[in-house]
């Protein structure tokens, strides 16, 4: 059995008080046997560390540099995430892609980087609206698992996970189908498989975009989906511990 996971994206929202409030309700609300964990922005990281100590909750970054230190201003190494108490760094998000240029390659080092400083890498691919309406689905989304896979190794994924997150879905209220999810999730599993099946069967594929309480058990209750990657819903904590109950 693979283990169901949720990870709330809290993306660039949320100041001081608003952390404090939105993990308190965290943990008050949340009762699921899936593991969960909150990606607040980085300034909160301490804090979010501070207040879910002790508790089943973990903590990840939204993202990471693939260098280890240096003259590389404004950047945070994953020696200092580690340092924070974070296990898990979200990469190659579709909007590290879109506005700050994030290419295959950049996504792969960090990849390799996050594995090597011991957090676990939860790794986005997606296709755009465009790609969708030209067939292009499976080739985008086995190109970005490609670069990974070539530049880190199959056995690199027996420590990740992986997301699915249609870029034409995230933020968007349109959320893909279970049955055009799991199309995608069951092409990433195979893929993987071609090279080694029992890290295929283990590792965690999330999907992302538009999840939420009312749509959140249709789509985990499919073969290949184990559990989601939640921007939006994740700012509303009885929304984001309903969608956390689902994935039970
Ligand atoms: C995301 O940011 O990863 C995401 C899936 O956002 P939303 O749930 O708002 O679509």
């Amino acid at each position: 059995m693979r283990c169901k996971l949720v990870i709330a994206n809290w993306k660039m929202n949320a100041d001081k008080a608003a952390v404090a409030k939105l993990l308190a309700g965290y943990v008050d609300a949340i009762n699921s046997t899936a593991k969960v964990v909150a990606c607040p922005p980085a300034p909160y990281l301490f804090q979010a560390q501070q207040q879910l100590e002790g508790t089943a909750i973990a903590v990840g970054a939204q993202n990471a540099s693939q260098f280890e230190s240096g003259a590389y201003t404004g950047e945070v190494s994953l020696s200092m995430l580690k340092d924070l108490g974070c296990q898990y760094v979200i990469l190659g998000h579709s909007e590290r892609r879109s506005l700050f240029g994030e290419q295959d390659k950049d996504v792969a080092e960090k990849f390799v980087a996050t594995l090597q400083a011991g957090l676990i890498p939860v790794l986005c691919v997606g296709e755009t609206r465009e790609q969708r309406q030209e067939n292009e689905t499976d080739a985008v989304v086995s190109g970005q698992l490609d670069a990974v896979i070539n530049a880190a190794g199959i056995d690199a994924f027996a420590e990740a996970v992986i997301a699915y997150e249609p870029v034409w879905a995230i933020g968007t209220g349109d959320t893909a189908t279970p049955e055009q999810a799991q199309q995608v999730h069951k092409l990433v599993r195979d893929k993987l498989a071609a090279s080694n099946v029992d890290i295929a069967q283990r590792v965690p594929v999330l999907y992302g975009g538009s999840v939420n309480a009312g749509n959140a058990e249709e789509l985990f209750g499919m073969p290949d989906i184990d559990g989601g990657l939640v921007g939006g819903a994740s700012l509303d904590a009885a929304a984001f511990a309903a969608i956390c109950a689902a994935a039970n």
